[in-house]
């Protein structure tokens, strides 16, 4: 293949390459060729195969015989912020009481903040998160909580990804704290007259402390009756109805599910609701992990993300999750190296991302490693070498 345009580029010498296509690999959900090559143009993926039958292009690149894959797509995170909770996370580390923090701590820093400043923190982190193999990422509002606040987070994100996410019921606004119905009105009301221009997503912290079951089902359908599509926080802390509510609704991804019981699993793997999982959370407030193997045994879709926040998991990095889950959520590497690309894609309904296939988006990452394995083998290890981003090399 010679490009007229001359923009085609051969990665060639990749030890593993991980498709997520079974029919152009081995089979296996991560769809592996060994000795592969794979061809790039424009922002395309063109052709991946053996190494020995690549065709002819303008360019070449030697991946030196280490392991290429999809770049991760991180479907959860809340990077529109300002502030820092050092002192809280240092507090919960050493075993003390910290009254003062939470959420709101951020919600007053951001509000305070300029538009330049929330844009420089976000792309601060976006290009953290770059250098460690993210190619696509989700972002969320949820630090405003006011018209103004809310709808201006969300612009911001929307400048940097196609993936926002309108997530003004992150908690009551303290604004409202004697009137809870009055603030689920304003989000279902002139807050998302404000914010649905601007995102693609709602989602709804269901949660003792934060929306109940019916507050959550008002919220999400106000939403998608402005055309935006559902997604949820849900069973994080506690055992609640946010799962089943998030199949009822068909929502892309129901986040956190670590407090499930049965017919939660059992609705999940009826439906095409993904269950997202961010052991960040875990890590950092030491808690109980999601039981990822509970999941994939019932035939549930499982996705992998950071939830990166400054509260509760303050990690922009997918290998560090991918080494988690497979050290202590039962995940194999394999299982969990497929949900943070291809799990990612299908909590975003996106096919054009997450898998390294004829079509698909030249999203790759190199791995300074012969297998995906190492993300899980060598934990805290700076593996990624190489990310490319619609075709351009970025790292
Ligand atoms: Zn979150």
């Amino acid at each position: 293949m010679s490009s007229s345009t001359g923009t085609s580029t051969v990665v060639t010498n990749i030890a593993t390459l991980v498709t997520n296509d079974p029919s152009l690999g081995d089979n296996s959900p991560l769809g592996l060729v060994q000795d592969a090559a794979l061809v790039i143009d424009g922002d395309r993926v063109v052709w991946t195969g053996e190494s020995s039958k690549a065709p002819a292009t303008d360019n070449r690149v030697d991946a030196g015989g280490r392991a290429v894959l999809p770049g991760f797509v991180d479907s959860h995170s809340h990077l529109v912020f300002a502030g820092d909770r050092t002192q809280e996370f240092n507090a919960r580390m050493s075993g003390r009481s910290y009254t003062a923090g939470g959420i709101r701590t951020t919600v007053a820093a951001t509000r305070a903040a300029s538009d330049e400043a929330l844009e420089a923190n976000l792309t601060r982190y976006l290009a953290e998160a770059l250098r460690q193999g993210t190619t696509t990422f989700e972002t969320k509002s949820g630090y405003g909580l006011t018209v103004a606040d809310e709808a201006r987070a969300l612009r911001i994100a929307a400048a940097h990804t196609d993936e926002v996410t309108y997530l003004g019921a992150h908690i009551v606004s303290p604004d409202y704290a004697d009137d809870p119905a009055g603030y689920v009105a304003l989000v279902t009301g002139e807050m998302l007259d404000a914010c649905a221009p601007h995102a693609r997503w709602i989602d709804v912290f269901c949660e003792k402390g934060a929306f109940d079951g019916d507050q959550a089902r008002a919220i999400l359908t106000a939403g998608k009756a402005r055309g935006l599509h559902p997604r949820i926080h849900a069973n994080q802390l506690s055992y609640g109805p946010g799962v089943q509510l998030a199949v009822e609704l068909d929502a892309a991804s129901a986040d956190h599910c670590t407090h499930l019981t049965d017919a939660d699993v059992d609705a999940l793997a009826s439906g095409d609701t993904v269950a997202t999982l961010l052991p960040g959370a875990e890590f950092s407030t030491r808690a109980q992990w999601p039981d990822a193997r509970r999941l994939l045994d019932a035939g549930v879709t499982v996705s992998l993300s950071t939830d990166c926040n400054p509260g509760s998991s303050f990690t922009s990095s997918v290998p560090f999750c991918i080494a988690l889950a497979v050290r202590d959520m039962g995940m194999t590497p394999d299982e969990a190296v497929w949900s943070a690309t291809a799990g990612g894609a299908r909590a975003l309904r996106r096919e054009d991302v997450g898998r390294l296939t004829p079509g698909a988006y030249a999203d790759l990452t190199l791995l300074d490693a012969p297998s995906h394995v190492h993300l899980a083998y060598r934990p805290g290890v700076p593996l990624v070498t190489g990310v490319w981003r619609r075709g351009v090399r970025q790292v």
